[in-house]
């Protein structure tokens, strides 16, 4: 099974991703994660893209592109895998079908643009593992502190006010057309197109995904 997961920044796609992975036994790949990754370790690859990325701004198409690509001829990608955060432009879409990778699954979870700023804007991340939770919505057990380990949580860069209204901007701009590519390409790229309602909490988001997938 392989799965496209579609939304604004906030939509809840890496939560909802670790649930659908975990029910599948498919591999979640995040692009954002993995620059994350290339950025703390301070590779050539994050050095180059950490500016881009705090500014809210995309990074390359072809280095994002190049980077899926190694990712998903990795062994553990055999039985299906789910791109959370890829692709974000028309570009990268188009690129996934030069490259024949038959996606199966296309959801699209849709928040409006203000849920999306109180979403982000509380957001807190326990950075090593990229668990994520809400100040309001989704608190730890202990304010500050990740539920598994008791390490302190942070607030990632781009999640302040500011930066979240650019990375909106850029969505509507650069990503949101992805969901036309998809929804009237369906047929043609041999896809299956579900919107799901993404203003509710992550138990009902989840069990729409669910339902989606078992039509
Ligand atoms: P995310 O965690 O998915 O919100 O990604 C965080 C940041 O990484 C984005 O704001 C972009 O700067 C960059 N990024 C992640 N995925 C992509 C992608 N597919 N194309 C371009 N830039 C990306």
């Amino acid at each position: 099974m392989k799965i496209i997961l579609l939304g604004p920044p906030g939509a809840g796609k890496g939560t909802q991703a670790a649930f659908i992975c975990g029910s599948y036994g498919i591999v979640q790949i995040s692009t954002g994660e993995m620059l994350r990754v290339a950025v703390a370790s301070g590779t050539p690859l994050g050095r180059r893209v950490k500016a881009v990325m705090d500014a809210g701004e995309l990074v390359e198409d072809k280095l994002i592109v190049d980077l899926v690509e190694r990712r998903i001829a990795l062994p553990d990608c055999r039985n299906g895998f789910l791109f959370d955060g890829f692709p974000r432009t028309v570009a990268q879409a188009e690129a996934v079908v030069q490259a024949g990778i038959g996606i199966d699954e296309v959801l699209e979870i849709d928040v409006p643009d203000d849920l999306v700023v109180d979403r982000l804007s509380g957001r807190r991340v326990h950075e090593k593992s990229g668990r994520t939770y809400h100040v309001t919505f989704n608190p730890p057990a202990t304010p500050g502190v990740d539920d598994d380990t008791g390490e302190p949580l942070i607030q990632r860069d781009d999640d302040k006010e500011e930066t979240i209204r650019e990375r909106l901007r850029v969505y509507h701009g650069e990503t949101r057309p992805l969901t036309r590519f998809y929804e009237e390409g369906a047929p043609t790229l041999g896809v299956r197109y579900t919107r799901i309602n993404g203003a509710g909490s992550v138990t009902e988001i989840k069990q729409a995904i669910a339902d989606a997938l078992t039509q």
